[in-house]
């Protein structure tokens, strides 16, 4: 396998997967420019090392050619972050690609526009609802066909490949995976791929002891794989947030009108921890309130009362971990040597119930300062330390959502296998 730090970029053409899926605003103005600020070490490196780059990525979930979605509203971004002239092209596979491909000189920086316009990149047919069977797998043969002439093209326009798209690295697509079999001696990750896999791999194959992780968020269905593989890896496993009423109400609790779902499957997991000597934590008291409805609009200005989490009132929701909880929890986290966090704790958005979420993004800060390893993973939790402003303050905070989680599991994600391979 081959590691940008000693591959000899010097006249090369890279191929690059970035993942600049960024928001935009009506206007077309990126509003968050955090991914692309964070591919600029792999673009200086392939420039230092006397490369050029041709920069693929996808943006939103076009179905076709959509302005809306066009790489060229990036651009002046891009351009201010990596300091140099970005040269557009208007068709990841056209002519004018190639023409421009040849022309390259090194420390060219060429991108490619959006490669969801194509139903090759992701492999899915864009067939009718209404096709009958019959038409949808001879549309789905032909695309297998076209996708392997785009993979072609696309490798075709570039000396090496270099994968650097994380958040996509859980999908077969043409440029995340499928692509990487035409540069068998030339292909590597950059250097957020292997940041991230790096600090996944530490945190799950040789994590210091105790480990804790803390998972939040709304639903339990959603994380059992993940905590079922936590239970053979952690010490201590923290439950908050709306998943935490299941396994109250398992415990025989009286949980209100807050969210609730599978009490068997919540009966396993704590047999199942019990078994393996995982230490669970639930939260003992909860923000609670009547008037939810207003707060899933997201107005925090409705009364609110804190209970036992085993007592909530009948006519009440619990949202967010009470004082008493974050308090218990924080002194598990600051005997801690591992964290893992996934998940808020309370419904953060809403200022009013962003309390609980808040004490554990600083209970992990102080844990972190005292010599903690500490990932924070999944777009909810990052969303949340990225409000407090804490994300600098913690060991590492990963860019992958479900691609995180997936790889956490333990699944071998097609993006990070068609390199190593
Ligand atoms: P997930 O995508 O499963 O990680 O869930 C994240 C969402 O869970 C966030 O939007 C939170 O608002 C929500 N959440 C956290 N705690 C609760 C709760 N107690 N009740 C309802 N939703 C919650």
């Amino acid at each position: 396998m081959q590691s940008i730090d000693s591959y000899n970029f010097k006249g090369k053409r890279a191929i690059v997967r970035f993942d600049f899926n960024v928001p935009l605003n009506e206007k077309f103005e990126v509003t968050d420019d955090t991914r692309i600020r964070a591919a600029v070490p792999t673009i200086k490196k392939i420039f230092a090392g006397g490369g050029s780059i041709i920069a693929m990525t996808h943006l939103g979930r076009p179905k076709g050619v959509t302005e809306k979605y066009s790489l060229k509203h990036i651009i002046p971004t891009l351009e201010k972050l990596i300091g140099q002239k970005v040269i557009f092209a208007p068709d990841c596979v056209g002519e004018e690609a190639v023409e421009l491909s040849k022309k390259m000189k090194p420390g060219d920086f060429v991108l490619l526009e959006n490669l969801r316009f194509y139903a090759e990149e992701e492999g899915k047919p864009r067939v009718d609802e209404s096709a009958t069977q019959e038409e949808k797998d001879a549309a789905k043969k032909e695309l297998k066909i076209k996708q392997k002439d785009f993979v072609n093209k696309l490798a075709g326009l570039a000396d090496c490949y270099v994968n650097d798209a994380f958040g996509t690295a859980h999908r077969a697509h043409a440029s995340t995976a499928l692509i990487a079999a035409n540069f068998p001696d030339d292909k590597m990750f950059g250097y957020i791929m292997n940041g991230e896999l790096k600090a996944i791999d530490k945190v799950m194959d040789l994590p210091e002891r105790p480990f804790t992780a803390i998972l939040g968020g709304s639903k339990v269905s959603t994380k059992i794989t993940i905590i079922k593989r936590l239970l053979d890896k952690v010490d201590n496993l923290i439950l908050g947030g709306g998943m935490s009423f299941t396994f109250i109400k398992a415990l025989g609790g009286k949980i209100g009108l807050s969210i609730c779902e599978d009490v068997e499957l919540a009966k396993d997991i704590l047999k199942e921890a019990e078994a393996k000597n995982v230490k669970i934590y639930l939260p003992s008291d909860v923000v609670t309130t009547t008037q939810f409805e207003e707060v899933f609009k997201g107005n925090g200005n409705v009364e609110t009362k804190i209970a036992d989490i085993r007592n909530i009132p009948d006519d009440a929701q619990g949202l967010d971990a009470g004082p008493a909880s974050t308090e218990a929890w924080k002194k598990v986290l600051l005997q801690s040597k591992t964290i893992l966090w996934n998940g808020p704790v309370g419904v953060f958005e809403v200022d009013t119930f962003a309390g609980g979420t808040l004490n554990i993004a600083k209970a992990v800060v102080d844990a972190t300062s005292g010599g903690a390893y500490s990932l924070i993973g999944g777009g909810d939790s990052v969303a949340a330390i990225n409000k407090f402003n804490l994300a600098d303050k913690v060991s590492y905070v990963s860019t992958g959502g479900g691609a995180l989680l997936e790889y956490m599991e333990g699944i071998d994600l097609p993006g990070v296998k068609a390199i190593k391979d």
